[in-house]
């Protein structure tokens, strides 16, 4: 069984909290069949003599039955008319016995039966169940198949937190990151002390992302820092979308824009200044993090940026960002 709201647009949090939801739906449906099961085997203790001890009597009354009807028939064709009703009317006698006791058996092995199939009904729905649930986490994982791990360790954001984030970004990125994994320790770099780096897998070819213990947060709020958390990664992010989603004429427009502001080192963020990539980046996580202050400062910035993501949240396959 299939998803059957398939046109709505989940985020990769919502798809694997549906497909945990279905699970522990299909947990509990297990374990009420396994009281059932239990139910069943002390029902099944309590009847099984009964029933074995009305089928002996069954037993033990059909063949008297038989010599009934027999005696019956032989005085009657004897010409002994009173004495063959009499055994008639007895033999009926044990024939409705008979049918007692059978009836009595039945009812006991339907209600057994009854349990059986509610216990079969249990383990039906939760293989769908499983399904369901299998299904929306492999949505999930075609979404976004980056992994993103080791987050709790920061004690800023929790690796959860961090896929909500990752849901607000046009998902196509991520075909082109291959992880994002926070590394308890500071940056490498001792000239300068990043919150995070990106660098290539050479057999993939894709981004790695990596984030740092941030060296300062006893001096910062913990507003602060997820702030600080959030503008790295799409930093981090917007060196993808700028190599791998742009072509070469928007990556040049974008470093007219940077040249103009060497004139006079006027940046979104120190950052920025570091060249054409880096201003780009910092615009485009102050996009995600803080609009209305890239637009305030720089509209023109503020629309490239704004073409560039609208295009990519274009379902389409073609990558590049055309002018
Ligand atoms: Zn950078």
């Amino acid at each position: 069984m299939g998803r059957q709201d398939g046109k709505e647009n989940f985020g990769k949090v919502e798809l694997l909290r549906k497909s945990r939801e279905l699970h522990t739906k299909r947990q509990a449906l297990i374990s009420q069949a396994k009281i059932l099961k239990s139910e069943y085997k002390t029902l099944l203790e309590e009847f099984q003599p009964r029933i074995d001890n009305l089928q002996s009597i069954a037993n033990n009354l059909a063949p008297e039955f038989k010599r009934l009807y027999k005696e019956s028939q032989e005085v009657y064709s004897e010409g002994d008319g009173a004495s063959a009703k009499i055994l008639s009317i007895q033999g009926h006698a044990v024939q409705d016995k008979c049918e007692a006791v059978n009836a009595e058996t039945n009812a006991m092995r339907a209600q057994l039966k009854n349990i059986l199939n509610q216990i079969g009904n249990f383990h039906k729905k939760a293989e769908d169940l499983e399904t369901q649930s299998g299904n929306y986490r492999e949505e999930a994982e075609a979404l976004r198949p980056t992994p993103v791990r080791g987050f709790n360790a920061s004690k800023i954001i929790n690796n959860e937190e961090i896929e909500e984030f990752l849901d607000e970004f046009p998902q196509k990125i991520f075909k082109e990151i291959e992880s994002i994994r926070f590394s308890d320790n500071v940056s490498g770099n001792s000239f300068e002390m990043r919150l995070g780096i990106s660098h290539k897998d050479r057999r993939t070819n894709k981004s790695v992302i990596t984030m740092f213990r941030d060296l300062f947060r006893e001096e910062k709020s913990k507003e602060k820092m997820i702030e600080e958390f959030k503008m790295t990664i799409a930093h981090e992010v917007g060196h993808t979308v700028f190599e791998k989603f742009m072509d070469d004429k928007s990556r040049w427009k974008w470093g007219e824009v940077y040249q103009a502001s060497m004139l006079n080192k006027r940046f979104i963020t120190a950052q920025a200044e570091y060249g054409r990539a880096d201003d780009f980046c910092e615009c485009f996580a102050m996009f995600k993090v803080k609009p209305k202050k890239l637009e305030k400062f720089d509209e023109a910035r503020y629309d490239f940026i704004k073409k560039v993501y609208s295009t990519l949240e274009k379902t389409g396959e073609k990558n590049n960002e055309k002018d």
